[in-house]
């Protein structure tokens, strides 16, 4: 084996040799390099700087083989291979780089395949006894659990079960709800989507949507597939300002072909959940598809106290706490707010370190759920004494008519957002439940309502009313017009002479149909009926208060010294028990 030697410099190396002590030679130009092997096999490389001529002219005297080696196409072949590296890398780094942004392009326009939740849900654990206070829909809906669990029945009869179902209802009464339990009492797949996600920036991805989760189901039917405030796709078409909006209409015919293409009784059975049936697209409803309506309204007391029962089942409740209480202290809550009850009560049990939830607690929620969080209480002042008549006037005036709601708290203690003091009022439980209200009651309500701008008037006189009011008669205002226009209670007899609900232009109205339907003297005739009806209202009011000022007087001490006065001592004060 060759051994290599620490290199000899120069001169050295022409002495050695010149002295014979080198074996051969090899010359390798490219690098100015000599290598020089001795005579015992070891070899070292030495450098030149000018020209190998010396040592060419000692090889050849002392005999010595000399040979010469050419290193440029080994050069040649290393730079070639550099080359192809650095090519090969820029390559790469372009691929990646092109990748990357088409990524982010499409997570930025929402384009693609990102598809939110289309994927089943198949561990529900929702059933019907969640579902509570909606009775005569579960009695509805129990036929399709039914039909999903045992098919056989229904098709050896030839019986065709609805493909489609509407569930109508203000937000929160538990219609989402419900689908699940159906989904999990009948142990089938949910699909859910609410219908905004099928609606993007571009043309034709909602129907791209609606086709893939019609397939997803179809793969997997029987199952359910929940459609969440359809009213978002499902409105009237070419309506709107400008004739409609493309995407929606392609989206929602692209959900009426699917529909059409379900086989009978192929399994898949559509919920769809709105609270504005009336705008939906007349195709939408037609039979075959959402052709089967079920109503889920805001629940009535019974209701209420069994969803307060199915909250408080997860929640310790102390023995005191009476549900039915709570179930009549809540009217017009949805089962949504009842849960918002019972939760923000837990919270603040959890805050005071109890281990059960107790009246207050819940009192004290659905002051938060009502009027907002409280506020610091006012300093007693000129302020605190002119809210406090503005709030006993109200009060009283509610106490003093026959078809007024009942008083049932009035305070001083101010609410975020800028409320001094309130008056609570709760409506008559058979009013609220049957939805129908007198003449007589509306009338009082406006009285009750204007009651606060006329205590300020008796006691503080004309120049010295506040703008504290404007929001009681904003409510008057529309209030009035209402019984003007809608509902006949005016001189101008029983005609609706504006139809409710508004009609929004961007809830699928036409914008050109808003003209009022009646003639311009029949509008001034409006203006003035409801002009009269307020200040009627506002002077039964002030003759109501000023009969009663010294018990107006005395309410307002109370209320200022205890800051919170609860119906029945309210009632007491004035002599009215
Ligand atoms: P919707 O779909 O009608 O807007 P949800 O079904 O989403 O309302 O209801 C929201 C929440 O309110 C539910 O998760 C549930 O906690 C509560 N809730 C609503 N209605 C009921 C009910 N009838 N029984 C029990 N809980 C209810």
């Amino acid at each position: 084996m060759q051994k290599r030697k620490e290199p000899p410099s120069y001169s050295t190396l022409l002495r050695q040799i010149e002295d014979e002590k080198i074996r051969s030679l090899e010359l390798i130009p490219q690098r100015r390099e000599v290598k020089a092997v001795y005579q015992d096999g070891s070899s070292v490389t030495v450098p030149y700087y000018i020209t190998p001529q010396q040592i060419l002219r000692a090889a050849e005297e002392s005999n010595i083989p000399l040979t010469s080696k050419d290193i440029r196409q080994e050069q040649a072949m290393a730079g070639m291979i550099g080359n192809l590296a650095l090519i090969l890398l820029i390559i790469v780094g372009l691929t990646f780089l092109v990748r990357r942004s088409a990524q982010v392009a499409n997570r930025a326009l929402g384009f693609g395949r990102s598809q939110p939740r289309v994927k089943p849900q198949d561990d529900l654990h929702f059933r019907f006894e969640d579902v509570a206070g909606i009775n005569q829909a579960k009695t509805e809906l129990q036929e399709i659990v039914t039909f999903l669990k045992q098919p056989e029945s229904f098709i050896r009869l030839g019986a065709k079960i609805p493909r489609g179902v509407l569930l109508i209802g203000p937000p929160g009464t538990g219609k989402t709800l419900l689908a699940r339990a159906i989904a999990g009492e009948a142990g089938v797949p949910f699909f859910s989507m609410a219908a905004s996600e099928f609606v993007e920036l571009f043309v034709g991805v909602g129907a791209s949507r609606v086709r893939d989760l019609f397939k997803k189901a179809k793969e997997k039917a029987p199952c359910i597939v929940f459609i969440d405030e359809i009213d978002a796709v499902g409105r009237q078409r070419g309506a709107g300002i400008g004739g409609g909006n493309d995407e929606r209409e392609q989206t929602l015919n692209q959900l009426l072909t699917e529909m059409d293409g379900f086989e009978d009784n192929s399994g898949v059975i559509l919920l769809a959940a709105t609270n504005r049936v009336d705008v939906l697209d007349a195709a939408l409803t037609r039979p075959g598809r959402f052709d089967r309506r079920i109503e889920v309204g805001l629940p009535d007391r019974r209701g209420r106290c069994e969803i307060l029962s199915v909250h408080a089942r997860t929640r310790p409740l102390d023995d005191s706490v009476n549900l039915e209480d709570w179930a009549q202290r809540t009217p017009g809550f949805s089962g949504a707010d009842l849960s918002n009850l019972i939760n923000e009560a837990a919270i603040l049990t959890a805050r005071q370190s109890k281990v059960a939830i107790e009246n207050s607690h819940i009192e004290a929620a659905l002051e938060r759920i009502t009027m907002g969080l409280t506020a610091a209480p006012l300093q007693d002042s000129a302020k605190k004494r002119l809210i406090a008549y503005h709030e006993v006037g109200h009060a009283l005036v509610a106490a003093l008519l026959p078809d007024a709601d009942r008083v049932d708290k009035v305070t001083l203690l101010p609410r975020s957002g800028g409320v001094g003091g309130f008056t609570r009022l709760w409506p008559d439980e058979e009013v609220l439940d049957s939805g129908l209200m007198t003449k007589a009651m509306l009338m009082a309500r406006l009285v009750v309502t204007l009651g606060g701008r006329a205590a300020e008037l008796v006691v503080f006189g004309k120049e010295e009313v506040t703008q504290g009011a404007s929001g009681d008669l904003q409510m008057v205002a529309q209030l009035a017009r209402e019984m003007v226009t809608r509902f006949g209670f005016s001189t101008l007899g029983p005609v609706a002479l504006e139809s409710g609900g508004g009609g929004e232009v961007f809830l699928g109205r036409d914008w050109f149909n808003q003209k009022p339907a009646y003639a311009e003297t029949t509008g001034q005739e409006i203006d003035q009926q409801v002009r009269q009806l307020a200040s009627q209202s506002l002077q039964q009011a002030v003759d109501l208060l000023q009969s009663r000022r010294d018990e107006m007087d005395r309410l307002v001490d109370a209320l200022i010294e205890e800051e919170t006065l609860q119906g029945d001592r309210f009632m007491a004060l004035a002599g009215l028990t």
